[in-house]
């Protein structure tokens, strides 16, 4: 048998980043898959460097390989360059955020009684991400938020083509069309067009302030969640605060011609270079950029190991009630691979 080499831009990104993403690396590798890992570095001074916050050596790195995984990179607040991550989702045209988020077997959370197995779409490329922000005159600020019917129906497609593949059971679209009638009026017309397509697939919709409470006390109760860009990023962080936090969900962006996996947590500045950060949602990320490479059995393993090291608590990292460092966890989940 022909043992493909899988051409894979890496980039570590900056913060806790490089520390997640040296041992995500390694736990793939020791899988055995042959990864061509392509390494394109981008942190602040970079994009100072370069003038811009994609610069051209990781644009045309992903065009060559048309998968990356990515660390977080640190976005400054309220001025400096805009975020890399919006960048690359509109340079790619990455419009699918798919954000899986189970109980981990082991871990113990405020919500162990109850098994969470929800996966989030992300509409990924406009709503007020769109960065069109005005000042009409001193003191006052627009802020626009675009929604289209393009990516709308394309966001609801990919959810429910997803619910019907993998055997779900439930769309759930999160809105406040109450309120905003004609932006999320529009995303919930798209998602009723597309929910009438597919009729064994029961669809609900939810206002988002409802969504959230309903998340808190009925977590077991969701099965998809179909969600416009900015309610999609924070009922991300909120989900995966039901299931242990930021340190254990992957993340995927989808498009057409690019898919860059990355985990949901940024570069957690409070605790980066301590050798304590949690590299499980990167690792997890890996497995479902194993998916999409074809390398299913690889996929299987590493997220199993993953799933074994759970079970051993003085291994996990501190942001899920461990002693270990980042180093003792990986040691441990490449120990674990059967
Ligand atoms: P954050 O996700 O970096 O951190 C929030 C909290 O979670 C912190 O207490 C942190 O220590 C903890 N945490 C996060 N990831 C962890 C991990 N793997 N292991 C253990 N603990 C972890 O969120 P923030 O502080 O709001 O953002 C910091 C920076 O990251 C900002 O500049 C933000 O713009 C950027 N960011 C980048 C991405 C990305 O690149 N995809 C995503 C979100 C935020």
């Amino acid at each position: 048998m022909v043992n493909v080499s899988h051409p894979v831009t890496l980039i570590p990104g900056d913060g806790i980043g490089p520390e997640v993403a040296d041992a995500t690396v390694r736990a793939v590798n020791a899988t055995g898959v042959s990864i061509d890992w392509q390494r394109a570095d981008l942190n602040a001074s970079i994009i100072t460097k370069a003038g811009h916050v994609l610069p051209p050596h990781v644009i045309e790195s992903i065009e060559r390989t048309h998968v990356g995984l990515k660390g977080p990179v640190t976005t400054p607040i309220g001025g400096g360059f805009t975020s890399v991550n919006v960048a690359l989702r509109k340079q790619f045209d990455l419009y699918a955020n798919v954000r899986p988020v189970h109980s981990l077997p082991g871990l113990k959370t405020r919500f162990t009684d109850v098994t969470i197995d929800m996966v989030i779409f992300r509409e990924n490329t406009e709503d007020l991400y769109s960065g069109l922000e005005h000042e009409v005159v001193k003191d006052v600020v627009t802020s626009l938020k675009v929604i289209t019917r393009t990516a709308s129906i394309r966001i609801a497609e990919y959810a429910f083509d997803f619910a019907k593949k993998s055997g779900r059971k439930k769309v759930t679209a999160i809105h406040k069309a109450n309120i905003m009638k004609l932006a999320d009026g529009l995303f919930l017309r798209c998602c009723r067009e597309v929910a009438a397509r597919f009729s064994e697939i029961e669809y609900k919709e939810l206002i988002v302030d409802n969504a959230s409470m309903q998340l808190v006390i009925r977590p077991e109760t969701f099965d998809i969640l179909l969600l416009p860009n900015l309610y999609g990023d924070i009922v991300s962080d909120l989900a995966a605060g039901l299931v242990g936090g930021l340190g254990v969900v992957p993340g995927a962006n989808m498009g057409d011609q690019a898919a860059v996996f990355e985990a949901v947590h940024g570069s957690a500045p409070d605790i980066a270079g301590k050798g304590m950060a949690n590299p499980t949602a990167l690792m997890l990320s890996a497995v479902l950029m194993l998916l999409h490479l074809g390398e299913h059995d690889a996929a299987r393993r590493l997220r199993a190991a993953i799933e074994r090291t759970y079970a051993e608590p003085s291994r996990l990292t501190p942001d899920v009630g461990g002693l270990g460092s980042t180093r003792d966890f990986t040691d441990a989940v490449i120990a674990n691979l059967g």
